[in-house]
């Protein structure tokens, strides 16, 4: 049998160029490993356009870890930080906020809205003791696209600090440093850039993470010692993720070889674009209006039929080689499908083909309500 095409949005589907990467066992001391963790943080730099001010700090973790060392290292103890909720990646920033005793004040929007940028601007104007704002770029329990350039001008306009969680956009949704100004940006290796995961990494404005130091209470999330080390030694503090970086190394030189940051956003606009289609065709309805889905995950209601089950439906378009994603909202019966890693719409188009299958097998005759 052959591997499962991921449809999750990290981990997910990597090229086997990417996984033969892999082959490799790296020294921590190596020249040739120190370098390749050089050119990946220029190359991440780049991607955003942020060589003038800003600094990349990589991280060894999931996205999380890279969150919570950017909130715990660059928003100073005694900072209050706004968080505008619309998902549930926003309120993995508020926990965190509150674990690192942070104060966070949450602004409440619903799970098809967009953050909004005249409702942050009147938060900001409302209480001056709001230091930051902590944004997620694209809500990945939705898939919801957050209007972040207008977000930041706010930002900057009421002269605060932002924190920007770019986890599921970074690599295909065009950000721009030279005109969007923020603290720091985070990403991670296995999401756009279709790397394997393990390892997140800061986008971080060099003056903020030079004042730094004393913020954190945790050694191995100091971003600040972490990039002084690696200034001074070329080295990660502590053991690296080697294979991780030497993956991201080879899925970096194939996203610039095959067009960088526009070839990546045509074809995932393309997957999404086909998955939209095709399971509309087959009566299934999105949670989310087309002009507010991002696309880089599609959540779907889940059909009304009592013969309906995600565990089942899971099983069964498991089998025909495909992973699909449970729902992760509250209030409706969902399912998430997404349209990112090294896959096209020819496999987006198979992969509606095993969900209609599947549905069938399991009797499921009613797909949406009317
Ligand atoms: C994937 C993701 C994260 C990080 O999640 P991990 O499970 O720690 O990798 C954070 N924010 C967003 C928006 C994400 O999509």
């Amino acid at each position: 049998m052959t591997d499962p095409i991921l449809l999750t949005p990290g981990p997910l589907t990597t090229s086997t160029q990417t996984r033969s990467a892999m082959l490799v066992d790296w020294g921590s001391w190596d020249r040739a490993f120190n370098d390749m963790t050089a050119s990946v943080c220029r190359d991440l730099v780049a991607i955003v356009n942020a060589q003038a001010d800003h600094v990349c700090v990589p991280l060894q973790g999931s996205g999380t870890f890279a969150v919570e060392a950017a909130l715990g290292t660059l928003v100073p103890r005694g900072a209050k930080v706004l968080v505008p909720d619309n998902g549930s990646y926003c309120k993995r920033m508020v926990r965190i906020l509150r674990y690192i005793g942070r104060e966070a004040v949450v602004l409440p929007h619903g799970e098809q809205e967009p953050a909004d940028p005249a409702r942050i601007d009147a938060a900001l104007a409302a209480d001056s003791a709001i230091t930051h704002v902590a944004q997620v770029h694209c809500e990945t329990g939705t898939g919801i696209l957050n209007p972040l350039a207008q977000i930041a001008a706010v930002v900057a306009g009421r002269g605060r600090g932002l924190v920007i969680d770019a986890m599921s956009s970074y690599g295909a949704i065009p950000i721009d440093a030279r005109s969007l100004r923020f603290d720091a940006l985070i990403a991670a290796s296995g999401k756009c850039l279709e790397g394997v995961p393990g390892m997140g990494f800061i986008i971080a404005r060099q003056k903020t993470l030079e004042a730094s130091a004393g913020n954190t209470y945790s050694l191995a999330m100091d971003l600040l010692d972490q990039w002084q080390y690696m200034q001074k030694t070329g080295q990660w503090r502590f053991t690296p993720p080697t294979h991780v970086l030497a993956a991201l190394r080879a899925a970096i030189d194939q996203y610039q070889a095959q067009g960088g940051l526009p070839a990546r956003l045509a074809r995932y606009t393309e997957n999404c674009r086909a998955l939209v289609a095709g399971m509309r065709a087959l009566g299934l309805r999105t949670f989310l209006p087309d002009a507010l889905q991002a696309p880089i995950i599609v959540t779907f209601h889940s059909p009304p039929d009592p013969s309906y089950d995600f565990t089942e439906f899971y099983r069964q378009v498991r089998e025909r080689g495909f992973v699909l994603y449970p729902g992760k909202l509250t209030a409706v019966d969902t399912f998430r499908v997404g349209c990112i890693g090294a896959i096209d719409a020819g496999t987006i188009r198979k992969a509606v083909a095993a969900v209609a299958d599947s549905l069938r097998d399991m009797g499921v005759r009613r797909l949406a309500h009317e």
